[in-house]
């Protein structure tokens, strides 16, 4: 799984033409220009684990991965969204998913995350930050898709689960700090850089997760559809989504529950190919019952949004007054760090929001002086959170992000529901499905080890 070629740059593999990181990101060494952007934003926004090396003819500075250095990928994908000629890019599954769509013995299943709704516009001509959410729907049903899901209704079951955690460590007064856990960039930055922090991070499952394991059990019982024929595909901001499907810690009963996962950029080639144009095809909403989310399960693209959306839960729970217009935009923005003090029952929370890794490291230090200078933390690895990450449509910059991030709130603002934990779907599957511990575990819990390098 892990087959990363060592030293993808260097003499040893000098007629090397593709050099896969695992199963996210690849480099294929004659579309560089030498002109380093990848370098660039792996300092600046991740672990700075690409270096730059001369060539052997000492001519050109190329991008490298050091086979003698200790860092590790975290496959972030911030080197694809700024590489000019796609010399770096996501390993793409199109083809995979074309043939299981071509396949009439199984049943395809999509579902899109709540950052897409507000980036795929860009791919065909539209204004930076459109809401396409219906649109989009279609577009993939056009594709021959059986059936569309939104991934915010997953966020709703990860918010859940999350608000439970956080107010265990609210309530038992000691001084624990909860790690959100939907950005497997930083959850696989923990487990490598800092695995003493692993008790910390979040057991709630990522959205696209959760949202998985419910179509292969919940909706595939209800369809009297044999979950073996499902294929479940997600559409992703994100690179290292195709890393965490296959995580052994997030198969259900041994079996992987997402089978593939494209980019953003990667469904609007797919349709492209088709000539499916979301600018103008006839918008119609994702399928139900898993089509309709919360308005907090859509600000999940923004940073800020897991953790306004955990507060927003939290505090209905702990309070009883579940409130539509409860908001906490003290965490919204595009600063590196956020910090806030919320009281719910006379209880102070305080909380802090990051994004991009090196932000991630400076909290990392503050805690390791005072380990109570917060209860919760939301981390996402990408600028903006997933609204900015590293499968979203380019080129992208500060402004463009901003924009998707104005227009996930505007379609919070308008959404009947706003509080996950009040979505009526999400309480019919607790009622109907998720009844015990055990099987919410299994669903909706993973579990998180120290990890070796595995990019070598
Ligand atoms: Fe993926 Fe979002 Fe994390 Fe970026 S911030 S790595 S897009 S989950």
């Amino acid at each position: 799984m892990f087959n990363w070629l060592s030293n993808i740059f260097g003499k040893k593999n000098e007629n090397k033409q593709l050099n896969n990181f695992d199963s996210s990101i690849h480099f294929d060494k004659p579309k560089c220009i030498n002109c380093l952007n990848c370098v660039r934003s792996c300092a600046k926004y991740s672990v700075t684990f690409l270096e730059t090396q001369k060539d052997s003819s000492n001519q050109k500075i190329y991008p490298i991965s050091s086979p003698n250095s200790k860092k590790d990928c975290i496959y972030c994908g911030q080197c694809t969204s700024h590489c000019p000629t796609g010399a770096f890019s996501e390993v793409e599954n199109i083809l995979d998913v074309k043939k299981a769509i071509a396949d009439k013995s199984k049943v395809v299943v999509f579902q899109f995350a709540p950052s897409i709704r507000v980036s795929i516009g860009e791919e065909f001509n539209l204004p930076h930050g459109q809401v396409v959410t219906d649109q989009l729907a279609q577009a993939i049903r056009e594709l021959g898709v059986d059936y569309v899901f939104d991934t915010s209704v997953g966020a709703d079951f990860t918010t859940n689960e999350e608000a439970k955690e956080m107010i265990e460590k609210i309530s038992s007064g000691k001084c624990q700090i909860l790690f959100s856990s939907c950005c497997p960039s930083w959850v696989k930055f923990v487990e490598f850089y800092y695995p003493e922090y692993i008790p910390n991070i979040a057991t709630a499952r990522s959205p696209q997760m959760i949202l998985a394991g419910l179509i292969k059990t919940y909706w595939a019982k209800q369809k009297s559809i044999d979950a073996k024929v499902i294929v479940n595909v997600s559409v992703m901001p994100c690179t290292s989504k195709k890393y965490e499907i296959l995580r052994p810690e997030n198969k259900v009963d041994g079996v992987q529950m997402i089978d593939y996962v494209i980019t953003t950029r990667e469904l609007a080639k797919m349709l492209k190919e088709k000539s499916i144009d979301i600018a103008k095809i006839t918008p119609k909403p994702a399928d139900n019952p898993l089509g309709e989310p919360s308005g907090a399960g859509v600000i999940y693209g923004a940073s800020g949004g897991v953790m306004e959306s955990a507060l927003r839960t939290a505090y209905c729970k702990m309070t009883g007054k579940c409130l539509k217009n409860i908001e906490f935009t003290q965490v919204r923005g595009m600063q590196g760090i956020k910090v806030a003090e919320i009281n719910i029952n006379s209880k102070k929370i305080r909380v802090a929001v990051v994004n991009t890794i090196p932000n991630a490291k400076k909290i990392l230090a503050e805690l390791k002086q005072n380990p109570s200078a917060y209860s919760c933390v939301e981390v996402m690895a990408c600028p903006g959170g997933c609204v900015g990450g590293g499968g979203q449509p380019k080129p992208v910059n500060d402004q463009i992000i901003q924009k998707r991030i104005e227009a996930l709130y505007k379609i919070d603002k308008d959404k009947k529901v706003r509080i996950a934990s009040e979505n009526p779907i999400l309480k019919q599957i607790y009622k109907e499905f998720l009844k015990d511990d055990a099987i919410i575990k299994k669903i909706c819990h993973t579990s998180y080890s120290k990890k070796a390098k595995e990019v070598k």
